[in-house]
């Protein structure tokens, strides 16, 4: 006996992830995803794992496989002048009775495999190259048509499919859309040089340069570049570009930069778009989660991380109310304040970076939601 027979649209880092915490709860569940197969939505660079994500993936019983593929971190993170003269040290949160490291590195990849097996192994189903077209939402049950002109119905679905969202507009107003920040991020996969052992910030006066380790010998370079969205650096513009944003740093970044910039076909350029969704996450039996609901810009590493808590936590809520209505307002309360935290303090991040934010603390308003973060889910 299931406990009902459930869509997720996206085969992301959230709807994997709330894939496998419903088939664990008993859910008969599907997962489409409009790529090909599992690695063509994902760019290689890597991610950082904040400890609360560590909890989340230890709920789903992958901790031990992205500690052992990634870069189990002594400390969260330090910051250095553009100069390369140390500024703080930030050790990062503790959670009560967990013996989990304050951050770890990964790449995509890794993560996107990890993932994909524990949604297999829990028993759901992953069908890729798969689209809907429409959703009819029933009192009873939803009504999904998919491109290939077959029809399905479902207790309910998820709309797990990221920033750019289809299912969003079954739940929210169609005015609520991400919106550009004015900001888009350089990444580049590089040699893990000994120093890199936590997050490397360092602040320069076109942006924020940092640096993550995600493997034994791997480890990646980010910029965050004030930027328009139109006419952003692309093809071959895409070194001498990251090199002129880095032109000035010394330390650790312009040690990278002279070594590692070189390929252009290496670096990785993206937008850098928000988004918070107030009121209902849900409405009739359509729910969403992660970007789809609340696009979180990279600033505190916590975008991935609040997709599988929302999985986890979407699968507690219906398990532990009586009915799916319940179980979504659970879900949405216990969600939306950590939510609105992190894209509110990621905002305030990036308009600090670009100057526009003076006086702000970044080491400050980053260990605040680290220990937010750290609280019961
Ligand atoms: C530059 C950058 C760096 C970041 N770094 C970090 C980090 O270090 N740590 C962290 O925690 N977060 C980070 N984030 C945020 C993180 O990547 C996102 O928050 C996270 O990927 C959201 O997961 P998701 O599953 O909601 O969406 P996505 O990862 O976008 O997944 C959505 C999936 O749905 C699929 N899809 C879309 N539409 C459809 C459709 N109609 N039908 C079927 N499938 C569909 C897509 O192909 C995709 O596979 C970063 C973000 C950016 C932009």
């Amino acid at each position: 006996m299931t406990r009902g027979k459930v869509l997720i649209v996206g085969g992301g880092i959230g709807g994997l992830s709330t894939a496998t915490a419903l088939a664990q709860a008993d859910y008969d569940v599907r997962v489409i995803e409009q790529q090909e197969d599992m690695h063509s939505s994902i760019f290689g660079v890597g991610i950082i794992q904040p400890i609360n994500a560590l909890r989340a993936l230890k709920m789903l019983g992958v901790l031990d496989k992205c500690l052992d593929q990634g870069f189990p971190a002594e400390a969260w993170g330090a910051t250095y002048d553009v100069d390369g003269n140390f500024k703080h040290s930030m050790a990062g949160s503790k959670i009560d009775d967990e013996d989990l490291p304050p951050m770890n590195g990964l790449t995509r990849p890794k993560l996107h495999k990890i993932l994909t097996d524990a949604t297999l192994e829990a028993g759901a189903r992953i069908d890729y190259a798969t689209k809907f077209t429409d959703l009819t939402n029933h009192e009873d049950r939803v009504t999904v048509e998919f491109a290939d002109g077959s029809s399905e119905d479902y207790d309910f679905v998820v709309g797990a499919d990221g920033v750019r969202s289809q299912v969003r507009r079954y739940v929210l107003d169609e005015q609520i859309q991400p919106k550009y920040i004015g900001q888009s991020a350089y990444r580049l996969n590089i040699p893990r040089e000994p120093e890199i052992d936590r997050i490397i910030l360092q602040e320069g006066p076109k942006g924020m340069a940092g640096l993550v380790p995600i493997g034994k010998d791997l480890a990646y370079l980010f910029f965050n570049a004030e930027m328009p969205r139109e006419g952003r650096p692309q093809g071959a513009e895409l070194v001498s570009s990251l090199r002129e944003y880095l032109s000035d740093y010394k330390g650790i970044t312009g040690k990278v930069r002279d070594k590692y910039l070189n390929e252009d076909a290496d670096i990785v350029l993206r937008p850098e778009e928000s988004l918070m969704a107030y009121g209902e996450w849900h409405k009739g039996r359509v729910v969403l989660i992660g970007d789809a609901v609340h696009a979180i810009t990279p600033h505190l590493g916590q975008g991935a991380a609040q997709a599988i808590e929302d999985g986890v936590v979407l699968a507690d809520s219906l398990v532990r109310t009586d009915s799916l209505e319940e179980g979504f307002i659970d879900y949405t309360e216990r969600r939306f304040e950590r939510c609105k935290l992190i894209v509110e303090t990621s905002l305030a991040i990036a308009q600090w970076e670009t100057g526009h934010l003076d006086g702000f603390d970044n080491v400050a308003a980053t260990n605040h939601v680290l220990e937010v973060m750290a609280q019961p889910l």
